[in-house]
Protein backbone atom coordinates (compact mmCIF):
# COMPACT_ATOMS: atom_id res chain seq x y z
CA UNK A 1 0.00 0.00 0.00
CA UNK A 2 1.26 3.19 -0.96
CA UNK A 3 1.74 6.21 1.64
CA UNK A 4 -0.98 8.40 1.77
CA UNK A 5 -1.12 11.98 1.37
CA UNK A 6 -1.33 12.67 5.22
CA UNK A 7 1.76 10.57 5.71
CA UNK A 8 3.67 12.06 2.93
CA UNK A 9 2.57 15.68 4.47
CA UNK A 10 3.78 14.77 7.99
CA UNK A 11 7.14 13.17 6.31
CA UNK A 12 7.34 16.43 5.02
CA UNK A 13 7.17 18.47 8.02
CA UNK A 14 9.60 15.84 9.89
CA UNK A 15 12.19 16.47 7.56
CA UNK A 16 11.51 20.18 7.19
CA UNK A 17 11.82 20.48 11.23
CA UNK A 18 15.09 18.45 11.27
CA UNK A 19 16.53 20.49 8.11
CA UNK A 20 15.89 23.79 10.34
CA UNK A 21 17.84 22.48 13.07
CA UNK A 22 20.95 23.00 10.88
CA UNK A 23 20.10 26.28 10.35
CA UNK A 24 20.00 27.10 13.84
CA UNK A 25 16.21 28.07 13.70
CA UNK A 26 15.26 26.01 17.07
CA UNK A 27 12.14 24.38 16.96
CA UNK A 28 9.71 26.16 18.99
CA UNK A 29 6.28 24.87 17.85
CA UNK A 30 5.41 22.36 20.12
CA UNK A 31 3.02 20.46 17.84
CA UNK A 32 6.09 20.09 15.67
CA UNK A 33 8.34 18.49 18.61
CA UNK A 34 5.72 15.85 19.54
CA UNK A 35 5.46 15.13 16.17
CA UNK A 36 9.60 14.44 15.75
CA UNK A 37 8.57 12.15 19.19
CA UNK A 38 6.24 10.37 17.89
CA UNK A 39 7.86 9.15 14.85
CA UNK A 40 7.47 5.67 14.43
CA UNK A 41 11.13 3.63 14.91
CA UNK A 42 13.01 2.39 12.73
CA UNK A 43 10.88 4.73 9.94
CA UNK A 44 12.97 5.86 7.77
CA UNK A 45 12.40 9.85 9.49
CA UNK A 46 13.12 8.55 12.67
CA UNK A 47 16.85 7.25 11.07
CA UNK A 48 17.14 10.89 9.25
CA UNK A 49 15.91 12.21 12.80
CA UNK A 50 18.89 10.28 14.62
CA UNK A 51 21.90 11.01 11.84
CA UNK A 52 20.61 14.76 12.01
CA UNK A 53 21.07 14.74 15.83
CA UNK A 54 24.53 12.82 15.25
CA UNK A 55 25.72 15.89 13.03
CA UNK A 56 24.25 18.74 15.08
CA UNK A 57 25.76 16.87 18.22
CA UNK A 58 29.41 16.91 16.52
CA UNK A 59 29.15 20.30 15.35
CA UNK A 60 28.08 21.83 18.59
CA UNK A 61 31.08 19.95 20.55
CA UNK A 62 33.77 20.24 18.11
CA UNK A 63 33.66 16.24 17.64
CA UNK A 64 34.91 16.00 21.42
CA UNK A 65 32.43 14.05 23.92
CA UNK A 66 33.22 14.12 27.61
CA UNK A 67 32.67 11.82 30.90
CA UNK A 68 31.79 13.51 33.43
CA UNK A 69 31.95 11.74 36.86
CA UNK A 70 29.72 11.76 40.20
CA UNK A 71 29.79 10.40 44.06
CA UNK A 72 28.05 11.80 46.68
CA UNK A 73 27.93 13.19 50.25
CA UNK A 74 25.63 11.43 52.04
CA UNK A 75 22.85 8.37 51.13
CA UNK A 76 19.76 7.30 53.50
CA UNK A 77 15.62 8.50 52.89
CA UNK A 78 14.51 11.13 51.75
CA UNK A 79 10.80 12.43 52.53
CA UNK A 80 11.02 14.93 49.21
CA UNK A 81 10.13 11.30 48.00
CA UNK A 82 10.44 11.57 44.32
CA UNK A 83 8.96 8.01 43.58
CA UNK A 84 11.36 6.77 40.71
CA UNK A 85 14.50 7.65 43.43
CA UNK A 86 15.72 4.90 45.36
CA UNK A 87 16.39 7.37 47.92
CA UNK A 88 12.90 8.15 48.51
CA UNK A 89 11.12 7.37 51.95
CA UNK A 90 8.14 6.02 50.36
CA UNK A 91 10.38 3.28 48.39
CA UNK A 92 11.63 1.95 51.60
CA UNK A 93 15.38 0.81 50.14
CA UNK A 94 17.37 3.12 52.37
CA UNK A 95 16.36 3.17 56.52
CA UNK A 96 19.09 4.98 57.94
CA UNK A 97 20.23 8.19 57.44
CA UNK A 98 24.62 8.05 56.46
CA UNK A 99 27.29 10.90 55.76
CA UNK A 100 29.93 9.05 53.88
CA UNK A 101 33.20 9.62 55.15
CA UNK A 102 34.85 12.78 54.03
CA UNK A 103 38.34 10.63 53.37
CA UNK A 104 36.81 7.92 50.86
CA UNK A 105 34.58 11.01 48.90
CA UNK A 106 37.84 12.87 48.31
CA UNK A 107 39.97 9.51 47.43
CA UNK A 108 36.76 8.82 45.18
CA UNK A 109 37.07 12.18 43.42
CA UNK A 110 40.89 12.06 42.68
CA UNK A 111 40.04 8.63 41.34
CA UNK A 112 37.79 10.70 38.81
CA UNK A 113 40.63 12.84 38.37
CA UNK A 114 43.00 10.65 37.69
CA UNK A 115 41.04 8.44 35.42
CA UNK A 116 40.58 11.91 33.05
CA UNK A 117 36.91 12.86 34.15
CA UNK A 118 36.31 16.44 32.58
CA UNK A 119 33.84 17.32 35.53
CA UNK A 120 32.98 15.53 39.13
CA UNK A 121 30.15 15.91 40.67
CA UNK A 122 28.97 15.87 44.33
CA UNK A 123 25.68 15.03 45.02
CA UNK A 124 23.66 15.19 48.59
CA UNK A 125 20.38 13.79 49.16
CA UNK A 126 17.14 16.52 48.63
CA UNK A 127 17.18 17.19 52.64
CA UNK A 128 20.77 17.12 53.26
CA UNK A 129 21.29 20.35 55.14
CA UNK A 130 22.72 23.08 52.47
CA UNK A 131 25.41 24.52 55.32
CA UNK A 132 26.80 20.86 55.57
CA UNK A 133 26.86 20.33 51.93
CA UNK A 134 29.05 23.87 51.76
CA UNK A 135 31.17 22.93 54.54
CA UNK A 136 32.14 19.38 53.29
CA UNK A 137 32.35 20.49 49.68
CA UNK A 138 34.76 23.26 50.64
CA UNK A 139 37.03 20.63 52.21
CA UNK A 140 36.73 18.50 48.87
CA UNK A 141 37.58 21.33 46.89
CA UNK A 142 40.99 22.02 48.99
CA UNK A 143 42.15 18.26 48.02
CA UNK A 144 41.76 18.28 44.64
CA UNK A 145 43.72 20.23 41.19
CA UNK A 146 42.90 24.19 40.45
CA UNK A 147 41.56 22.92 36.87
CA UNK A 148 39.22 20.17 38.29
CA UNK A 149 35.24 21.43 37.32
CA UNK A 150 33.03 20.49 40.45
CA UNK A 151 29.62 20.32 39.89
CA UNK A 152 26.76 20.20 42.54
CA UNK A 153 23.91 18.25 42.32
CA UNK A 154 22.12 18.72 45.89
CA UNK A 155 18.29 19.83 46.82
CA UNK A 156 16.32 23.32 45.88
CA UNK A 157 18.38 26.67 46.95
CA UNK A 158 17.97 30.33 46.63
CA UNK A 159 20.57 32.92 45.14
CA UNK A 160 22.42 33.29 48.49
CA UNK A 161 23.08 30.02 48.32
CA UNK A 162 23.98 29.62 44.39
CA UNK A 163 26.27 32.47 45.35
CA UNK A 164 27.87 29.69 48.62
CA UNK A 165 28.17 27.26 46.25
CA UNK A 166 30.03 29.57 43.53
CA UNK A 167 32.40 30.96 46.56
CA UNK A 168 33.36 27.41 47.43
CA UNK A 169 34.26 26.19 44.09
CA UNK A 170 30.85 24.71 42.00
CA UNK A 171 31.37 26.26 38.99
CA UNK A 172 27.72 24.48 37.91
CA UNK A 173 24.76 22.73 38.87
CA UNK A 174 23.09 19.42 37.49
CA UNK A 175 19.27 20.63 37.99
CA UNK A 176 16.46 19.22 36.49
CA UNK A 177 12.22 19.59 36.32
CA UNK A 178 11.53 16.35 36.13
CA UNK A 179 9.17 14.42 34.25
CA UNK A 180 5.82 14.16 36.40
CA UNK A 181 7.51 16.73 38.95
CA UNK A 182 4.71 17.66 41.59
CA UNK A 183 2.86 14.72 40.80
CA UNK A 184 5.50 12.01 41.18
CA UNK A 185 7.61 13.91 43.79
CA UNK A 186 6.94 16.53 46.76
CA UNK A 187 7.96 19.20 44.77
CA UNK A 188 6.31 22.27 43.00
CA UNK A 189 7.55 22.83 39.39
CA UNK A 190 8.17 26.33 40.24
CA UNK A 191 10.76 25.34 43.29
CA UNK A 192 12.54 23.71 40.67
CA UNK A 193 12.51 26.62 38.06
CA UNK A 194 13.45 29.15 41.21
CA UNK A 195 16.79 27.08 41.53
CA UNK A 196 17.31 27.51 37.78
CA UNK A 197 16.79 31.10 38.19
CA UNK A 198 19.58 31.41 40.87
CA UNK A 199 22.10 29.38 39.11
CA UNK A 200 21.70 32.17 36.42
CA UNK A 201 21.87 34.69 38.43
CA UNK A 202 25.04 33.06 40.59
CA UNK A 203 26.53 32.37 37.69
CA UNK A 204 26.78 29.03 38.17
CA UNK A 205 26.08 27.27 34.79
CA UNK A 206 23.33 24.85 34.27
CA UNK A 207 23.41 21.05 33.51
CA UNK A 208 20.01 19.53 32.93
CA UNK A 209 17.99 16.96 31.02
CA UNK A 210 14.30 15.49 30.23
CA UNK A 211 14.57 12.54 32.60
CA UNK A 212 13.60 9.93 34.05
CA UNK A 213 12.14 8.74 31.24
CA UNK A 214 9.11 6.04 31.71
CA UNK A 215 7.01 4.38 29.22
CA UNK A 216 3.83 6.46 30.63
CA UNK A 217 5.06 9.48 29.83
CA UNK A 218 2.52 10.92 27.12
CA UNK A 219 3.79 13.23 23.95
CA UNK A 220 2.57 16.52 25.71
CA UNK A 221 4.29 15.92 28.70
CA UNK A 222 7.89 15.10 27.03
CA UNK A 223 7.16 18.42 25.10
CA UNK A 224 6.51 20.68 27.62
CA UNK A 225 9.94 19.48 30.08
CA UNK A 226 11.87 19.23 26.30
CA UNK A 227 11.08 23.30 26.26
CA UNK A 228 11.53 24.06 29.96
CA UNK A 229 15.08 22.41 29.39
CA UNK A 230 15.68 23.79 25.87
CA UNK A 231 14.62 27.73 27.98
CA UNK A 232 17.09 27.14 30.61
CA UNK A 233 19.87 27.67 28.49
CA UNK A 234 22.11 24.87 29.59
CA UNK A 235 25.85 23.22 29.19
CA UNK A 236 23.58 20.76 28.16
CA UNK A 237 20.13 18.67 27.98
CA UNK A 238 19.51 15.58 26.87
CA UNK A 239 17.32 12.21 27.92
CA UNK A 240 17.79 9.20 30.31
CA UNK A 241 15.43 7.20 31.27
CA UNK A 242 14.05 5.72 34.58
CA UNK A 243 15.55 2.59 35.82
CA UNK A 244 12.84 0.36 37.79
CA UNK A 245 13.18 0.21 41.42
CA UNK A 246 11.43 -3.16 41.85
CA UNK A 247 8.62 -3.56 43.98
CA UNK A 248 7.99 0.14 43.92
CA UNK A 249 4.56 1.22 41.94
CA UNK A 250 6.50 3.08 39.13
CA UNK A 251 9.30 -0.16 38.96
CA UNK A 252 5.96 -2.06 38.06
CA UNK A 253 5.81 0.13 34.69
CA UNK A 254 8.89 -1.06 33.48
CA UNK A 255 11.34 0.90 31.50
CA UNK A 256 11.85 2.46 28.25
CA UNK A 257 13.92 0.54 25.78
CA UNK A 258 17.49 2.14 24.81
CA UNK A 259 15.96 2.35 20.91
CA UNK A 260 13.68 4.07 21.63
CA UNK A 261 15.39 7.01 24.15
CA UNK A 262 18.14 7.14 21.18
CA UNK A 263 15.19 8.38 19.50
CA UNK A 264 14.32 10.79 22.30
CA UNK A 265 17.39 12.17 23.09
CA UNK A 266 17.82 12.83 19.19
CA UNK A 267 14.64 15.13 19.10
CA UNK A 268 16.28 16.47 22.09
CA UNK A 269 19.18 17.94 20.29
CA UNK A 270 17.40 18.93 17.25
CA UNK A 271 15.37 21.00 19.47
CA UNK A 272 18.08 22.64 21.23
CA UNK A 273 20.29 24.96 19.76
CA UNK A 274 23.80 24.57 18.40
CA UNK A 275 25.14 26.89 21.22
CA UNK A 276 24.37 24.05 23.48
CA UNK A 277 26.94 21.98 23.28
CA UNK A 278 26.25 19.22 25.25
CA UNK A 279 23.56 15.99 24.83
CA UNK A 280 23.67 13.51 27.58
CA UNK A 281 22.15 10.04 28.19
CA UNK A 282 22.56 7.79 31.28
CA UNK A 283 22.68 4.50 31.87
CA UNK A 284 25.72 5.02 29.20
CA UNK A 285 24.96 2.96 26.20
CA UNK A 286 26.43 2.58 22.80
CA UNK A 287 22.80 3.10 20.89
CA UNK A 288 22.70 6.58 22.91
CA UNK A 289 25.80 7.66 22.45
CA UNK A 290 25.83 6.71 18.33
CA UNK A 291 22.73 8.55 17.65
CA UNK A 292 24.14 11.78 19.47
CA UNK A 293 24.74 11.54 23.06
CA UNK A 294 28.37 13.20 23.77
CA UNK A 295 27.75 12.98 27.47
CA UNK A 296 27.73 9.76 29.86
CA UNK A 297 28.73 9.93 33.56
CA UNK A 298 30.55 7.81 35.32
CA UNK A 299 29.57 7.10 39.21
CA UNK A 300 30.60 6.01 42.61
CA UNK A 301 29.11 5.85 46.14
CA UNK A 302 24.81 6.30 46.43
CA UNK A 303 23.22 7.09 43.52
CA UNK A 304 19.12 7.24 43.04
CA UNK A 305 18.70 4.67 40.87
CA UNK A 306 20.88 2.02 42.98
CA UNK A 307 19.66 -0.12 45.28
CA UNK A 308 23.11 -0.58 46.63
CA UNK A 309 25.00 1.91 48.71
CA UNK A 310 27.68 1.55 46.46
CA UNK A 311 26.96 2.04 43.03
CA UNK A 312 30.34 1.20 41.89
CA UNK A 313 29.70 -2.53 43.29
CA UNK A 314 25.97 -2.21 41.52
CA UNK A 315 24.90 0.32 38.59
CA UNK A 316 27.62 2.44 38.06
CA UNK A 317 30.05 2.83 35.97
CA UNK A 318 34.00 3.40 35.82
CA UNK A 319 35.36 6.89 33.63
CA UNK A 320 37.33 4.14 31.44
CA UNK A 321 33.92 1.98 30.91
CA UNK A 322 32.03 5.21 29.76
CA UNK A 323 35.06 5.99 27.77
CA UNK A 324 35.34 2.45 25.88
CA UNK A 325 30.80 3.40 25.56
CA UNK A 326 31.64 6.63 23.69
CA UNK A 327 34.29 4.95 21.56
CA UNK A 328 31.66 2.48 20.68
CA UNK A 329 29.36 5.30 19.58
CA UNK A 330 32.52 6.53 17.58
CA UNK A 331 33.33 9.19 19.85
CA UNK A 332 36.62 10.97 20.34
CA UNK A 333 36.83 12.31 24.36
CA UNK A 334 37.29 15.32 25.48
CA UNK A 335 41.05 15.61 27.41
CA UNK A 336 40.73 18.73 29.86
CA UNK A 337 38.28 20.15 32.26
CA UNK A 338 34.54 20.79 31.20
CA UNK A 339 34.48 22.44 27.86
CA UNK A 340 30.66 21.99 28.25
CA UNK A 341 30.02 23.69 31.59
CA UNK A 342 32.65 26.31 30.21
CA UNK A 343 31.41 27.12 27.02
S1 LIG B 1 15.44 12.66 43.77
FE1 LIG B 1 16.47 13.91 45.35
S2 LIG B 1 14.79 15.05 46.32
FE2 LIG B 1 13.85 13.34 45.24
S3 LIG B 1 13.65 11.68 46.76
FE3 LIG B 1 15.60 11.38 45.64
S4 LIG B 1 17.13 12.43 46.90
FE4 LIG B 1 15.12 13.19 47.55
Amino acid sequence: MGASATDRRDSARARAAIDGAFEERPLSDPELIGELLELPLFSDESSMLIGAARRLSEQACEGLAEVHAQTSLNVGPCVRNCMFCSFAECNGVFSEQKELPLEGVIRQCRQFEAAGANAIYLMATGIYPFRRFIERAATVREQLKAQTVMIANCGDFGVDDARELRRVGFEGVYHAVRLGEGQTTDIPIERRLATFRACREAGLALGTCLEPVGPEHTTEELVEKLVITRDAQPAYSGSARRVPISGTPLGELGAVSEARMAHILAVVRVVLPLSIPGNCTHEPNALGAAAGANLLWAEMGANPRDTHEKTEEGRGMTVAQCRAVLSEGEWEVFGGPSAFYRA
